[in-house]
């Protein structure tokens, strides 16, 4: 489980795995869509190494700016079963973390259909599996969630005459995992414990690892149940500055 000690030590000991990740994503080329921004409305899963990249870019923000983004982030883990919200790091139709946005956003659209649809195969599983694991605990999820995909797209573009497929896409995931995976347990442990997913790091900095699940459930309870939000009202207002001070 991480510390947010764990945190800072890594983000002093990953100046050339950062480096890295930038060369990488620089691998991919450059793309320019006309319905901008329309289908961020998850936050996608990443790497450990994509998470501090973002962790680093809240650290360095004014504090108003990043309290508003841990607010956005923290609102996102705890309401993402029961709405389709919008990417946390979205704002009108700008993504305010373009330039360290993830491998996922960057690869969106330029995958081939065949394999987009196996994507979309295995997250129509694992959203089954989360549906079984809320049912075991008494609370049905609503469709408009459980049944909610990002479509394929087509509207993505290519700038000039570069080219990409499937292959090299895949070895550029394979560059990034193998770049994060230099920090070995740590890497295996985002994967495994926190499931790829910057927000319920975040959420677990705040109110630790076990903590966060048991919050998430009365609050996913209160909001199905009875549709009460105070809970979680109370929760954003009285979050602390969570990544202050890792620098
Ligand atoms: S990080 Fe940016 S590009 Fe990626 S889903 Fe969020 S808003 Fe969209």
């Amino acid at each position: 489980m991480f510390s947010r000690h764990d945190i800072k030590k890594l983000l002093q000991n990953s100046v050339h795995q950062l480096q890295g990740l930038k060369e990488t994503y620089a691998l991919l080329p450059s793309t320019r869509c006309r319905r901008k921004t329309n289908c961020c409305s998850m936050l996608p899963e990443m790497t450990l190494l994509e998470a501090l990249a973002v962790i680093k870019r809240l650290v360095d923000m004014p504090s108003a700016m990043r309290m508003r983004f841990v607010q956005n982030i923290i609102g996102y883990f705890f309401l993402n079963p029961v709405e389709i919200t919008l990417c946390p790091f979205l704002e009108g139709q700008d993504c305010l973390i373009y330039a360290d946005r993830f491998f996922g956003c960057r690869a969106y659209g330029l995958w081939s259909q065949e394999y987009y649809e196996k994507l979309s195969a295995h997250d129509r599983l694992v959203k089954i599996h989360l549906r079984k694991q809320w049912k075991s605990l008494g609370l049905s999820l609503p469709s408009k969630v459980v049944d909610f995909q990002v479509p394929y797209c087509i509207y993505v573009e290519i700038d000039g005459h570069a080219f990409i497929d499937d292959k090299m896409l895949l070895n550029i995931s394979d560059t990034i995992e193998a770049i994060s995976g230099r920090f070995s347990q740590w890497h295996q442990s985002f994967s495994r414990m926190y499931f790829s997913d910057l927000s319920f790091l975040l959420s677990s900095l705040a109110f630790g690892l076990t903590e966060s699940i048991q919050l998430k459930f009365t609050v996913v309870r209160d909001i199905i149940t009875t549709g009460n939000m105070t809970g979680l009202e109370k929760i954003i207002d009285e979050l602390p500055d969570l990544c202050a001070g890792l620098a």
